[in-house]
């Protein structure tokens, strides 16, 4: 089910080499107080670690790359969990021969360089529970 949101504010900026890519972009919508969002970006990581989820076993199963890779495209959004703003990306990297790979994104991967564009928006508190069917924190109908 579709629900009607309004944009309120749009933030862009980079964020800081070094640091911890989820935790950043997490930290960010803390701070700006943004609960209902989009979030875009393009850069590159000194290491990565994702996420994928198996579905026969209901848990996710996490790969790491230890390499020097380009963010061809990071894609998430921001919603409650817990209580808090709650950021769910996935992105898509790609090594020095242009091979592309990726995942949902997980705590572990490094910034090298990274331009975001944050879009914020109102209209609706977006909180994401236990769901049965898989097994995941989705949003709630
Ligand atoms: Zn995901």
């Amino acid at each position: 089910m579709l629900k009607n949101i309004k944009p309120s504010k749009t933030f862009i900026g980079k964020l800081s080499h070094g640091m911890d890519l989820l935790e950043e972009l997490t930290a960010l919508c803390i701070k700006e107080n943004i609960t209902l969002g989009r979030i875009e970006g393009i850069g590159a990581v000194q290491k990565a670690r994702v996420g994928y989820y198996n579905q026969a076993e209901r848990e996710y199963q996490f790969i790491e790359f230890n390499s020097h890779l380009e963010i061809t495209n990071l894609e998430g959004n921001v919603s409650i969990k817990d209580n808090k703003p709650f950021v769910h990306a996935h992105v898509t990297l790609a090594d020095e021969k242009g091979n592309a790979f990726g995942g949902h994104l997980a705590q572990g991967t490094v910034i090298f360089a990274c331009e975001i564009i944050l879009h914020a928006f109102e209209g609706l508190e977006l909180t994401r529970s236990y769901d049965d069917v898989t097994g995941l924190p989705l949003w709630q109908d």
